[in-house]
């Protein structure tokens, strides 16, 4: 897969349009960046304290927990890759092969219930999207099941969507205001046919494409036009109790091995788009620092990215400054703070500062890659700007 750069005003970044995985890690400036994608988004307990371990013997102590509901081991070296490879094996945590986990890209709403539709559904669709002779879908393309009383996960990545509909499962293409409806057993293959015809219109030229993109240029087919996509959604759920469980927050979706395998203690574990976990059960929480179960905790309200000095590309650090803007970030609203124009801890548009070599820009309601409305800024500039109500844009 290759690489290439897009000129952006303040450096030259290198875009990669792939995500790494376990077979496919990616190199950074601390070692290989090592993504596990767990089936169904769940790692039961033995497999929370095997990554656990994993983290501890071969990785730098801190996992990612990334907006793809994924976990990323960092720091990894190049000689402990394939041992790496045969102990998430061992754990049920490997795909066949670097194809089949490229595909196996589904996103799955965390407060499903033991025997309900979701958990079947999104592992019927992980193991469709592993075979052999699924659509060769460009490397971010990604699915949602999201078949709770209320959708969850519109706000999450994705470009085919599957929702519950009265007794069945409504499936349809991210952008669209129609779709299908499939009983959940041929949900599955519903969803495999949408993205066959997604590559058969052309949405993917040269192996990159989107589905929300290739709306806008060509009609679905009738089968995809049967009912309109409810509007009614939920919110992404905040931290603290849930049924069943607890959700918890990670500051910057980061925690240490110690701190995976305490959780793990207490149950099972469901990882989630927004940069939390879902703790199955009623265990109280271990207390660990980087853990929030306060809806007003500050550190819900900024993104950041890994920064300097772990990203090459990075200007200057990002979650230090994060952390120290914070207070300053009012409730419902989001402070990212990225090290380049690339923008990766938060695609959309928000209050966004971006550290350049002459300083921070600072973009008002944008993403990283938008025109500053201010340059080259230090810290005081920017604690005066954000102290200002109306600099804050409405978080989306
Ligand atoms: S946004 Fe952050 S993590 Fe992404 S390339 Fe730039 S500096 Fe690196």
């Amino acid at each position: 897969m290759t690489d290439f750069p897009v000129q952006t005003r303040s450096s030259q970044v290198q875009i990669k349009g792939w995500c790494p995985g376990a077979w496919q890690p990616m190199a950074a400036s601390d070692g290989l960046v090592v993504r596990v994608r767990p089936p169904g988004g769940r790692l039961s307990q033995a497999q929370a304290h095997g990554i656990a371990e994993l983290v501890r013997c071969c990785a730098s102590p801190w996992l990612e927990l990334t907006n793809r509901a994924n976990l990323q081991l960092r720091g990894v070296n190049a000689a402990g890759h394939v041992p790496l490879l045969d102990a998430l094996r061992e754990l049920d945590l490997l795909d066949r092969d670097a194809a089949a986990e490229a595909r196996r890209n589904v996103q799955v709403q965390p407060l499903w219930t033991e025997g309900d539709t979701t958990q079947t559904l999104a592992l019927q669709l992980g193991e469709c999207l592993a075979r052999a002779d699924a659509p060769a879908l460009p490397p971010k393309f990604g699915f949602t099941v999201d078949t709770g009383e209320v959708p969850c996960l519109r706000g999450a990545y994705a470009d085919i969507r599957l929702e519950r509909y009265a007794q069945g499962v409504l499936v349809y293409a991210d952008g669209a205001t129609l779709g299908g409806v499939f009983t959940p057993e041929e949900a599955p293959a519903g969803a495999l046919a949408l993205a066959r015809w997604f590559l058969a219109a052309g949405g993917a030229p040269e192996g990159r494409g989107r589905m929300a993109a290739l709306l806008t240029r060509c009609d679905l087919p009738v089968a995809w036009q049967q009912v309109p996509v409810p509007a009614a959604v939920g919110n992404a759920l905040e931290p603290g109790p849930q049924p069943g469980g607890t959700l918890v927050g990670l500051a910057f979706g980061l925690t240490q091995a110690s701190t995976l395998a305490a959780l793990a203690d207490g149950g099972a574990l469901r990882l989630t788009p927004w940069r939390s976990v879902y703790v199955e059960g009623a265990a109280p929480l271990p207390d660990f620092p980087e853990l929030i179960t306060d809806t007003n905790d500050a550190r819900l309200r900024i993104a950041a990215c890994t920064g300097a000095p772990h990203c090459q590309q990075a200007w200057a650090p990002t979650r230090d400054l994060a952390l120290a803007l914070a207070p300053l970030v009012p409730s419902g609203q989001l402070l990212h703070v990225s090290g380049c124009a690339k923008g990766c801890a938060y695609p959309k548009r928000a209050t966004t500062v971006v550290a350049t070599a002459q300083g921070y820009d600072f973009i008002r309601h944008g993403t990283a890659a938008c025109a500053p409305d201010h340059r080259g800024l230090a810290l005081p500039a920017l604690e005066q700007l954000l102290k200002n109500k109306t600099t804050h844009a409405p978080r989306i």
